[in-house]
């Protein structure tokens, strides 16, 4: 089943239920998710001369988390985040926001997130540096993931840490030593 059909059919009883703790974003892609490929976002109209083929194709929506359209955006993002990749180890860190408070971070979303990934970044960041056997700065992508409602609703920042051996080469009397 197509997500803007399981949004055309519970709209009106979510928002009766949560429009008012949505926020305008939130708002707008639902409705951008319910309108894509239909005329609200505009049609094209091709007709071929030569075999008299005639056909019309509505618009997308565009919005960047619309499951209908964006999957081939989707895709050449990943690819071009795959060319990122360093040839090192990479390590998935997950942490999760305690229950009591994702009532409040739903209504403070902005600063509320910007408060957990910087003391995410800081918490890996300080335990990579004061490690005794790893002593060093690490780096990391993190994304913030919000779990739709249900029993594992919640939010989640999904960090991708790497490391990789460093190599130490000190020079001696007896010439270049390599100290890992
Ligand atoms: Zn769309």
């Amino acid at each position: 089943m197509e997500l803007n059909k399981i949004i055309h059919q519970y709209q009106t009883r979510f928002q009766e239920k949560y429009g008012k703790r949505m926020t305008r974003q939130q708002t707008n892609t639902m409705q951008a998710v319910l309108d894509c490929r239909t005329a609200r976002y505009g049609m094209m109209a091709l007709d071929c001369s030569a075999c008299d083929l005639h056909s019309t194709h509505y618009h997308s929506c565009g919005n960047r988390t619309c499951p209908t359209c964006q999957h081939h955006d989707t895709t050449l993002w990943l690819n071009r985040q795959q060319q990122k990749l360093l040839p090192v180890n990479y390590f998935m860190v997950t942490f999760t926001l305690p229950a009591e408070l994702r009532s409040l971070c739903w209504h403070y979303q902005k600063t509320a997130y910007n408060i957990m990934l910087a003391a995410v970044k800081s918490t890996l960041s300080n335990f990579a540096r004061n490690d005794k056997r790893l002593g060093a700065d690490i780096g990391m992508t993190m994304v913030l993931h919000l779990l739709p409602a249900g029993p594992t609703q919640g939010v989640l920042t999904i960090t991708l840490m790497f490391m990789s051996l460093c190599r130490v080469f000190v020079l001696t009397n007896d010439g270049i030593n390599v100290r890992s």
